[in-house]
């Protein structure tokens, strides 16, 4: 690895990253898995639990009694229709005969042969009664089945009620399973988003931070996106109502830390330009230096020299000039090298002439 400071910086970056996200993949991955598991912890509730089997059984052993009888009905009823086209076509036979017999006997036979013609209208009517005997026989019979078939449909009727009651209760249990996992899960992640608010406030200077981070990335994504699948029609009130909270809770201690440093910022400006020299660290010297800006006090050091004789909408920047003493709170900013005389900016440890130590 080259050793150039920025790049150096830019890629522990870069890595602190990677091993963050990396973490918080497989642990994402591992709690999806966990709380897709929740579900087989316990039976889900099935219908037959809440059906009355007694009754079923009852009802469709009736069911099935009926519609045996109801089959061996129909078959009587296939037969006696066969009979009755017989006897129809038997009384269309002695029908077609008594016709052709009046008709000769009116133009050979004598009239007065009144007691032929009553016993051949006799017989011609015990065919058309037993033709409608029989007509009575299937319309009975068609009657039965009729009956049959409303019982049927009864009790049909007291099935489906019946499976509607179990269906409603179970659906009531189901109600009462999803709430039961969805707490469970909730129990599950409600703890693991704490430690990542906890981690945020305690560990964010730790050297193990990265990792930190990871579960921390971790704990917000398996609250406000890992749920999301399993939350009931209510979830989403839960869901909003921690987001709006946590953001309050960072609000307030973001606004807080904020203060805080400003305040001591002030009260650091306060004290004497010596003691405030010391306490500037190299590493913000360094980025102070780069930002042209004052170590201490965080203004611009560069004074900006206008060209006065131009109009004033043409006032251009011609130069900038820097300041031996910031203007704003005094803090030395560049001085001159003890051993060589030269100019050096004055909170870097060495002299960028002869390279003898500043801090003497
Ligand atoms: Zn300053
Ligand atoms: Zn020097």
């Amino acid at each position: 690895m080259e050793f150039n400071n920025k790049k150096l910086e830019r890629t522990s970056k870069l890595i602190n990253y990677l091993i963050a996200i990396i973490l918080c993949g497989f642990l994402i991955s591992l709690s999806g898995k966990l709380l897709d598991d929740v579900d087989d912890w316990k039976e889900r509730p099935a219908l037959e639990e809440f059906q009355n089997k007694e009754f079923l059984k009852t009802n469709y052993s009736k069911i099935k009694k009926i519609s045996s009888k109801i089959d061996s009905i129909e078959e009587k009823k296939s037969s006696i229709k066969n009979t009755i086209k017989v006897v129809n076509s038997n009384y269309d036979n002695a029908k077609q005969s008594y016709d052709n017999w009046i008709e000769a006997r009116k133009t050979i036979g004598s009239p007065k042969e009144d007691k032929e013609v009553l016993k051949r209208a006799n017989e011609l009517d015990k065919y058309y009664k037993t033709q409608q005997d029989w007509e009575k026989e299937l319309t009975s019979i068609n009657e039965k089945i009729k009956s049959l078939t409303k019982k049927t449909y009864k009790i049909n009727n007291l099935i489906e009620q019946e499976n509607d009651r179990a269906y409603q209760e179970r659906e009531n249990a189901i109600r009462k399973y999803n709430l039961k996992i969805f707490l469970i899960r909730l129990l599950f992640i409600i703890p693991i988003l704490i430690l990542g608010i906890f981690f945020i406030i305690k560990y964010r200077k730790h050297k193990y931070w990265p990792l930190f981070l990871g579960f921390v990335l971790f704990s917000f994504y398996a609250f406000f996106f890992g749920l999301v699948p399993y939350l009931p029609s209510y979830g989403g009130y839960i869901k909003y109502t921690v987001g709006i909270i946590l953001s309050i809770l960072f609000g307030v201690y973001a606004i807080n830390k904020i203060r805080t440093f400003i305040e001591e910022k002030k009260r650091e400006l306060k004290t004497s330009t010596t003691e405030r020299a010391k306490k500037v660290k190299t590493e913000t010297a360094e980025k102070a230096l780069d930002n042209h800006m004052c170590p201490s006090c965080g203004k611009d050091f560069i004074v900006k020299k206008w060209d006065k004789s131009a109009g004033k909408k043409d006032k251009n920047e011609t130069y900038g000039i820097v300041t031996n003493f910031c203007r704003y709170c005094g803090l030395e900013l560049f001085k001159k090298c003890e051993s060589c005389n030269s100019e050096n900016f004055a909170h870097l440890p060495f002299c960028s002439n002869c390279g003898s130590n500043m801090n003497k």
